[in-house]
């Protein structure tokens, strides 16, 4: 059994289950999946719904936009509590890939609750605002 199918509050589960399976709120995976008239809209366009500058993807959503001012404080909350717990995570946040950070949250006891519970706050914000869909 996955170490995050054991997290016991089952919103803050479902939303890490659905990050790890990429089956998310995030355009870059919603997008993919639809058909609009005019065909599909390729990767690069499936930009994100508050700043539209990246790609509205996993990685721009936790750790990267900076556009919406609910969703810049959860995460430095959640970088606040990351930090204290354990100061290596620093190191860990600044210097490797962010696959690599999820990696480590996502396979150590101490982190992997907290991080949950922060998926679910970052899907929750991004739920709130319509998708951007571009025009052709
Ligand atoms: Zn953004």
């Amino acid at each position: 059994m996955q170490p995050y199918l054991k997290i016991p509050d089952p919103l803050h589960r479902h939303a890490l289950t659905r990050l790890l399976l990429c089956d998310h709120p995030l355009a870059v995976e919603q997008l993919r999946r639809r058909r609009f008239s005019r065909g599909r809209i390729e990767r690069q366009r499936r930009l994100c719904r508050f700043c539209r500058l990246a790609i509205e993807d996993e990685v721009h959503a936790l750790f990267g936009c900076r556009t919406n001012d609910r969703l810049v404080a959860v995460r430095e909350d959640f970088l606040d509590t990351l930090f204290r717990l354990n100061p290596a995570l620093r190191v860990i946040f600044f210097s490797a890939p962010a696959t690599q950070f999820v990696d480590y949250l996502v396979n150590h006891a101490e982190t992997l609750k907290l991080f949950a519970a922060y998926v679910y706050q970052v899907f929750c914000i991004y739920d709130e605002v319509p998708m951007f869909i571009p025009s052709t």
